[in-house]
């Protein structure tokens, strides 16, 4: 109800704060190459791609926490979500 009266009033702005910045807001980080999201190795203090096997290529992109389980559910399914990246302007 909330979110279709911001849709309707063209307020972007305050529906990205109320949905994902005030909400459950998640950093990921992406691997530029494959579109794959990257692992942290705490131990050996690096980030990397296990697709591509680099850590050049890695963004660390902000999301919600309800697209970050999507992602988790379909690559539990033995779907590949891959992440086109963009610059934003
Ligand atoms: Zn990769």
């Amino acid at each position: 109800m909330e979110r279709d009266v911001f849709i309707g009033h063209g307020a972007a702005m305050t529906l990205k704060e109320r949905l994902l910045d005030e909400s459950d807001r998640e950093f990921i980080n992406v691997c530029g190459q494959c579109g794959m999201s990257a692992v942290e190795n705490v131990e050996q203090r690096r980030v990397y791609c296990p697709n591509c096997d680099e850590e050049t290529d890695i963004h660390e992109i902000e999301m919600s926490y309800a697209f970050k389980l999507l992602l988790d559910e379909m690559k539990a399914l033995g779907i590949a979500p891959r992440l086109e990246l963009i610059d934003a302007v």
